[in-house]
């Protein structure tokens, strides 16, 4: 007879993983808190505006194609991809902007016309991240991570020599550019990590090689287009999926967990995932004696940030705006300090604007706009009130109004705010985290909290707070580790 998992939780993570388990032979039903599948990507829908709640940036599209396969699937089967152009725009001043072409050669182009010989060190720049892309996506990042002799093989050992692991990325694009525009768009996607460039290893130039080489990619209709994908793959393989039914509890008996506790009843289980929040799991549905990490363990991390989020819809078209947009009109390292080393709120924070819209027309009204304007702020801020979002967003329009020429404020006609307390209410998320932990050197691979509990000999965990790390492509990638871990013992 098929053995049961339970499955908590349905982001990325918990749905990859609920597919592989079904795939495997597993009884599976899995357990979502929330009305909605599909997490931090969940969509919110009001007044003719369709707005992605969380991720909007779509990179490294092999990982969902790869997912889709593994079901015999196509990405196309679910929705339809479309690579941006421009991949998105720099917001530097009111005279200073710079939007990154799709194209590699027009990027090296436009990299020259900055700074004489850059396109030469782009390209070799380019080349390494590459390589480490090669490297960490194929030989690492699949590694569940649980001991270091995982990585004892000749060709992640080479490569990690040659990756600079030691050295930080803010010195490598130090070392590569001067002009500080360019070093900008190099390390932007270090910020994917929840990390700062200074803190994190040169080996994440990975990332460039995803940004600039793979391209971004948007699909129509919206990111929540994946997560519906995600969904029918799991019920076509049976799994029996459960809304707005949180688990309260993680019974265990002689270190084995028994049954979870959902809506007053006791669901037996085999074998438990879960994928909601690590810490949440831990310190919420196991007693003490069951958890693997201590309150001052989880105290000690170092989170990736939280966000304030404003979903506003205009009743004028934003030509300024291309799909994404960073307005980095102010000193990132100034925002860096105030997220990581004194976190607070930011006195001049950088901030992000997506506006799907210029791309979808299903996401607005016909001559209106969908904007999705995000501040990361540190995790674990306590005063998240009314009017301090409110003068947040003051300071944003003023910006976002004069490096735009245009007025807006007047022309919204849909406003939500959303930050830590919401990521703790909607998600039970660890500090009100929106991206889990950052992928600092100290917190990599067998230094994350592991895939498997230490106590409760049928518990794993997947998701972006444990490895590869945060991000959608590792979420997914996440759930298909701990589900082939879950296979591999449970077939012995
Ligand atoms: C604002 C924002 C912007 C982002 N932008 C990007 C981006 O552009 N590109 C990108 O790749 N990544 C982005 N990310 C990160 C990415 O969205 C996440 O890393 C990923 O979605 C996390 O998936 P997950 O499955 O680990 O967690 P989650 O999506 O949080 O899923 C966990 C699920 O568990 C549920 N749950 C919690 N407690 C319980 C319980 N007791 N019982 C049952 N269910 C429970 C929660 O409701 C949730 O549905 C962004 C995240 C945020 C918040």
């Amino acid at each position: 007879m098929s053995k049961t998992a339970i499955v908590i939780g349905s982001g990325f993570a918990g749905l990859s993983s609920a597919a592989y388990l079904a795939k495997y032979g597993f009884n599976v039903k899995l357990f979502e808190k929330n009305e909605q599948f599909g997490g931090r990507a969940r969509i919110l829908e009001e007044n003719g505006f369709k707005f992605d709640m969380g991720p909007s940036w779509y990179w490294m599209p092999e990982v969902f194609d790869n997912f889709f396969a593994d079901f015999g699937k196509k990405t196309s089967d679910f929705y339809e991809l479309k690579r941006l152009e421009p991949s998105y725009k720099v917001f530097f001043s009111e005279n200073e902007q710079i939007s990154l072409p799709s194209n590699l050669d027009d990027i090296y182009a436009l990299f020259e016309s900055y700074e004489t010989g850059s396109a030469d060190k782009l390209r070799e720049f380019l080349e390494e991240a590459q390589y480490r892309y090669e490297i960490a996506l194929r030989k690492m990042i699949p590694k569940p991570s649980l001991s270091v002799f995982e990585f004892i093989d000749l060709e992640i050992i080479g490569g990690l020599l040659q990756c600079d692991l030691f050295n930080s990325f803010r010195s490598y694009s130090e070392k590569h550019f001067k002009n500080i525009m360019l070093r900008s768009i190099v390390e932007f996607p270090i910020l994917f990590l929840g990390a700062t460039a200074k803190e994190t290893p040169a080996l994440y130039s990975m990332m460039n090689h995803a940004d600039m080489a793979l391209g971004t990619w948007y699909p129509m209709g919206g990111m929540n287009e994946i997560i519906k994908g995600f969904v029918k793959v799991c019920e076509n393989l049976g799994v029996e999926m459960y809304s707005s039914s949180p688990v309260k509890k993680i019974n265990v008996i002689d270190g084995l967990a028994d049954t979870v506790s959902v809506k007053g009843l006791e669901v037996n289980a085999d074998v438990v995932l879960a994928g909601a929040d690590y810490a949440h799991v831990e310190k919420d549905l196991l007693i003490e004696e069951y958890q693997s990490y201590s309150q001052d363990y989880w105290n000690s991390r170092v989170m990736a940030p939280s966000g304030l989020i404003y979903y506003l819809g205009t009743n004028v078209k934003i030509p300024a705006l291309e799909h994404h947009n960073l307005f980095f009109d102010e000193s990132l390292d100034e925002h860096s300090r105030e997220i990581y080393k004194e976190p607070q709120w930011p006195t001049r924070p950088l901030f992000y604007v997506s506006c799907t819209s210029r791309t979808d027309p299903s996401v607005a009204p016909e001559g209106h706009e969908n904007l999705f304007i995000l501040m990361p702020v540190a995790s674990g801020l306590l005063n998240d009130n009314e009017a301090l979002r409110e003068s947040y967003f003051n300071l944003i329009m003023d910006r976002l109004e004069r490096l735009c020429k245009q007025n807006i404020r007047d022309h919204i006609v849909y406003k939500k705010t959303y930050a830590h307390s919401d990521f703790i209410q909607d998600y039970n998320a660890f500090k009100g985290n929106a991206y889990g932990l950052a992928n600092t050197l100290k917190q990599t691979a067998v230094l994350k909290p592991r895939v498997k509990s230490k106590r409760v000999h049928n518990l794993y965990y997947a998701g972006q707070l444990t490895v590869p790390g945060p991000g959608i492509p590792p979420s997914i990638i996440s759930g298909e580790i701990v589900a082939k871990e879950i296979a591999h013992r449970y077939s012995k």
